[in-house]
């Protein structure tokens, strides 16, 4: 049988690799100008972490994860998502002692047993951030504002930013009793996951993908006209905090992470490149998802990107990443001894630092040439018994045949002098 992927993964071949990479440094980059740190989390769990951390009720642990018994009987998950672990991390090492906020970020694969579709996998990839400690929509509007500022460091323009209230323990149960009545009378009209959820948590039904869902859904009460005053207030507070940096965001009344101890604040980084949801980017605020992992009572915000859906966003809008570092010089050998002093001429360039190839598959000259030419290696040096004898060898720049002569002795420094000034000239 011939060997092939897993449905929903992918390899990440040598000729893309340079976009993931410049993705990831950039996010680091920027998670760490406002003061992020990384954290790294183990790729499996408890099963319990999720079901407490996600929440029973959602799709995600309902139907799409990836769970296990081990040889020692536990109940394993691959994590599906971050923030149930950070979590608790953050608890069990006992971060809640840390000055406030604590702002994490992290860099994970994640894996949903899901159907394919264009930016949908069973392997994903997702940066996230996480922030405890901090209660005001100031923290809110500033991982946003992260977000915002990792787009354009990476050169795509802003996809719309919707942001929405779902409310607190306070104010929620007056809109439940609100969803309850209006679905009554059509509930029985629904699919079977809205059926249940009706009973469960009838906020999950405004987040129903299905299309006969959809028309019940479009008219059905909004959490954010039920808002007590201190979410109105948050509310309000992030918006003015947004409007002052300039990030344009829409209020969409529609988005919804309805799982009990998701509080407020919820927005979403939405394109039209990236599949049928389109989101390329999910937060919110958990104000009790801390305690209800049986931590201490501490606020949480955070958010997830997909990378992929990432990556495909930045294609779409013609965004280059490209940034691979060229192999610069290659040694072209002309003869057995020289062959041997260009193998160790190869190791001093290296070691300073100077990307270089040298033969090794037993080429010709000529083939050597054509293999350099083929990789479009920008100089090229040629050493035989003559460059060996009198200590000197020509680097030359194949783009346009300029070449200059170079003490062997001196070959990392002058080639590195050459070839930089070479280079900016072009
Ligand atoms: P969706 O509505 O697309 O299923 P979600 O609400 O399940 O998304 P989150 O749990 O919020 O997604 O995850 C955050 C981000 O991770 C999403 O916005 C998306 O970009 C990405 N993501 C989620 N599931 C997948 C997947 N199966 N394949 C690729 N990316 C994914
Ligand atoms: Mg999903």
């Amino acid at each position: 049988m011939k060997l092939c992927l897993p449905k929903g993964t992918k390899d990440i071949l040598p000729d893309q690799i340079h976009l993931w990479q410049k993705a990831e440094r950039v996010f680091a980059e920027v998670c760490e100008q406002y003061g992020f740190s990384e954290i790294r989390i183990p790729t499996f769990e408890h099963t319990d972490v999720f079901e407490r951390g996600v929440g029973n009720a959602t799709d995600v642990v309902r139907k799409e994860m990836y769970t296990f018994e081990d040889k020692g009987g536990r109940s394993i998950t691959l994590r599906p998502e971050g923030t149930a672990g950070v979590v608790r991390s953050f608890i069990e090492n006992g971060m809640g002692s840390l000055p406030s906020p604590v702002k994490l970020f992290y860099n994970i694969t994640a894996f949903r047993y899901e159907k394919m579709q264009k930016g949908r996998y069973r392997e994903f990839h997702q940066f996230g951030v996480e922030a405890f400690g901090s209660s005001g929509p100031e923290i809110d509007a500033e991982i946003i504002s992260l977000l915002c500022t990792f787009f354009e460091r990476v050169g795509i323009a802003q996809t719309r930013l919707c942001i929405n209230s779902i409310g607190c323990p306070a104010c929620r149960p007056t809109y439940h009793v609100a969803l309850k009545d209006y679905f009554a009378d059509k509930v029985s009209d629904m699919c079977e996951d809205c059926k249940a959820r009706y009973d469960i948590n009838p906020q999950r039904m405004i987040d129903c993908k299905e299309e006969r869902c959809k028309p019940f859904v479009a008219n059905a009460p909004r959490q954010i006209e039920y808002l007590c005053s201190d979410c109105r207030t948050h509310l309000s507070g992030l918006e003015k905090c947004l409007s002052s940096l300039d990030i344009k965001y829409k209020i969409d009344p529609s988005i919804v992470r309805g799982l009990d101890y998701y509080t407020r604040t919820v927005f979403e980084f939405v394109s039209d490149h990236v599949g049928t949801q389109g989101t390329i980017c999910g937060g919110g605020r958990y104000d009790r998802l801390v305690e209800t992992m049986g931590g201490p009572s501490v606020p949480g915000i955070g958010f997830a990107m997909g990378v992929e859906r990432f990556l495909m966003e930045a294609a779409s809008q013609g965004v280059s990443l490209a940034e691979r570092v060229p192999v610069n010089l290659c040694l072209v050998h002309m003869s057995e001894s020289a062959y041997d002093q260009v193998f160790r001429l190869a190791h001093r360039l290296r070691r300073a630092g100077i990307a270089c190839e040298v033969d090794l598959m037993g080429r010709s000259f000529r083939a050597q040439m054509k293999y350099a030419n083929k990789l479009g290696i920008p100089y090229m040096m040629v050493i035989g018994d003559d460059e060996i004898a009198s200590g000197m060898a020509k680097i030359k720049r194949m783009i346009d045949g300029i070449e200059v002569e170079v003490r062997l002795d001196d070959l990392p420094e002058q080639a590195s002098i050459f070839m930089n000034e070479s280079t900016k000239e072009n």
